[in-house]
């Protein structure tokens, strides 16, 4: 029998997804994403008022019964509980939570202060198990739910000075498939999207410095920066019931980077 994917297979109308780092970047874009195929989404930072300039800008365009938006750290397990507890009381049962909070710090390992090495830890990877398992609580006992890590081709990869970014999105890999070893038999799909380099805020510094500029055009196969835009497909793919049998898996989306040398 040859399974056909239909539209329907696509369709997240309804659903409340819980972007973390939502308020601008990659998150922003998928949270939009998710928001144009008629999901109900949950927008998340720490600064308070770009938060509420984006749910602002959302809600124009969406409507309010369809954008939420709630201030909380990834990293504090108190604020985490609450945060999920509001979503689940004010919005509804969160079907889809996207781990995409994160943070840089380029540095030499010889000269990485411990608290820094803690502090990108603590939020890239850290965070992922705090949101994650208190949002699989409520999925697990649903028996339904998504959950998509933020990875990155530092997963694969290493360059100097982000040693501690590269361990943190290593150790989402992993993360990745501990909770789909725990969960995926409750009904949970966890996977994670790699992305290459995008030009976001975090990678601003970058895109500016010509000679990074030309080493990424020419390490790329396709020959360009990623847009936040790129990565909208593959997060609705692994938010629908489309990738169903898809679990564990790390998706590389980075124009082909980490298939050549
Ligand atoms: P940005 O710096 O543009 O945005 C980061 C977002 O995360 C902001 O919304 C910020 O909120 C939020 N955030 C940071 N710390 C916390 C926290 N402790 N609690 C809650 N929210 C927080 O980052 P990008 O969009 O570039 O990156 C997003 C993710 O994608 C990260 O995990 C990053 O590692 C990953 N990634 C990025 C790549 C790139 O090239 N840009 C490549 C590969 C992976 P606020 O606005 O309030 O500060």
């Amino acid at each position: 029998m040859t399974a056909q994917q239909t539209p329907s297979q696509f369709d997240i109308s309804g659903r409340v997804a819980l972007v973390t780092g939502s308020s601008r970047g990659i998150g922003r874009s998928i949270a939009e994403g998710f928001a144009e195929a008629g999901a109900v989404v949950v927008l998340n930072g720490v600064d308070p008022e770009r938060l509420a300039a984006t749910q602002a800008e959302f809600t124009a365009r969406f409507g309010a019964e369809r954008v939420f938006a709630r201030a909380f750290d990834v990293t504090g397990e108190a604020a985490v509980v609450a945060g999920i507890a509001w979503i689940e009381e004010e919005v509804g049962p969160l079907r889809i939570l996207v781990n995409n909070a994160g943070i840089q710090h380029r540095v030499p390992l010889l000269d990485l202060a411990l608290a820094d090495w803690e502090r990108v830890l603590t939020t890239n990877l850290t965070s992922a198990f705090l949101v994650g398992r208190t949002a699989a609580r409520g999925m697990i006992e649903r028996g339904v739910g998504t959950i998509i890590n933020v990875a990155s081709v530092q997963t694969d990869l290493a360059r100097p000075t982000i040693g501690a970014y590269t361990t943190s999105k290593g150790g989402i890999r992993n993360l990745t498939r501990a909770m789909t070893a725990e969960w995926a038999g409750h009904g949970l799909t966890i996977n994670a999207i790699a992305p290459g380099y995008i030009h976001t805020e975090m990678t601003q510094k970058l895109v500016d410095d010509d000679t990074f500029n030309q080493w990424i055009l020419g390490r790329t196969p396709a020959h360009r920066w990623g847009t936040t835009a790129d990565l909208v497909g593959p997060a609705l793919w692994l938010a629908s019931d489309a990738s169903a049998f898809v679990n564990g898996q790390v998706i590389f989306i980075d124009g082909g980077m980490t298939v050549v040398v």
